[in-house]
């Protein structure tokens, strides 16, 4: 072996290591070196073979692996899995975990070593660390997602605040909405007024805002898509229960105000239901009072047996 090859014996109390516990020998004199990526590319790499060689030593370490495991996981700790090489001289001991609701995931404790001047010495396998982790048929939790992406209509219950994002791309700042009121003609008088006496709301919907809402109504339920407009002749714009909307959106949407119909929904003009105000009542004098009298369930009765019956 060359001076390269040497190696150093391992302490006996250095099998001891767990999750907390930091390398305290065989540590190469390059190690301060090996705290920054500059000087790690200059580090001499090792000799293949003397590498091998110490990935060997490590991966036959499990002994060490698993008294570092009982150490933190004590009696969970189950068969030895397998031996990863990670990296060089770096390797990861897995271990099965027997612990309730972790179905699936091992221990896996991380044994490094490395070259030493000692040619006459086996080379110390230190533990780098030990963790649970997730096997591949673990339970896991989903990915983690914002509670802003998750959020969803229909979640904002009595009390809740849920503020709209400064940079809300529904919302423009603005005193008046101009889309509106450029429909109304009133654009010039109520800007200045309202600007004047320093009214009105701080940010107006943004022609994306409203060009998302009008989407999501034209293709919701009161829509002409959906299943009881598809099933009349009738439609919103000519009802007298039909309210147009004010504004930009006036020609396309009102709401129902017809109590039986879709009342106080948004509705498409193109939106329609049997309620319409121009719907006529079915001929007839409406459902029957009672259910029709059926003569054929009559019970028959001999007229003998009612002659007897009367004697008592
Ligand atoms: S009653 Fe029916 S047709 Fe009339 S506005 Fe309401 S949903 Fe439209």
């Amino acid at each position: 072996m060359t001076d390269a090859d040497s190696q150093t014996t391992p302490p006996a109390d250095d099998t001891s290591g767990t999750a907390s516990a930091a390398p305290e020998t065989a540590v190469p004199d390059t190690a301060d070196a090996d705290s920054s990526g500059d000087a790690a590319a200059e580090r001499p790499a090792i000799d293949p073979e003397v590498r091998a060689h110490l990935e060997a030593v490590v991966s036959a370490a499990v002994d060490i692996a698993r008294e570092a495991a009982v150490a933190v996981g004590e009696t969970s700790v189950g068969e030895h899995l397998d031996a990863v090489v990670e990296g060089e001289c770096t390797v990861s001991h897995h271990f099965s975990a027997d612990l309730p609701g972790y179905r699936g995931w091992v221990w896996c404790v991380v044994l490094a070593t490395c070259p030493t001047d000692d040619a006459d010495s086996d080379p110390v396998v230190t533990v780098s660390e030990v963790a649970l982790l997730p096997g591949d048929d673990a339970l896991t939790a989903p990915e983690w997602v914002p509670w802003a992406e998750r959020l969803a209509p229909g979640d904002l219950g009595p009390g809740d605040t849920l503020a709209a994002p400064p940079e809300d791309p529904r919302l423009v700042p603005n005193q008046v909405d101009a889309d509106e009121l450029e429909s109304t003609g009133l654009l010039d008088e109520a800007t200045d007024t309202h600007l004047a006496l320093g009214l009105g709301r701080r940010r107006v919907l943004s022609r994306e805002g409203r060009d998302e809402a009008a989407e999501r109504w034209y293709t919701g339920d009161h829509g002409p898509d959906s299943e009881m407009a598809s099933a009349t002749r009738f439609s919103c714009g000519t009802c007298g229960f039909y309210l147009p909307l004010a504004g930009a959106l006036r020609v396309a949407f009102g709401v129902c105000a017809n109590r039986y119909a879709a009342d106080g929904h948004v509705v498409s003009a193109e939106y329609g239901c049997g309620a319409h105000s121009d719907a006529v009542a079915p001929s007839g004098e409406g459902s029957p009072a009672y259910d029709a009298y059926d003569d054929g369930a009559i019970e028959v009765v001999a007229p003998h047996a009612v002659a007897t019956d009367s004697r008592h």
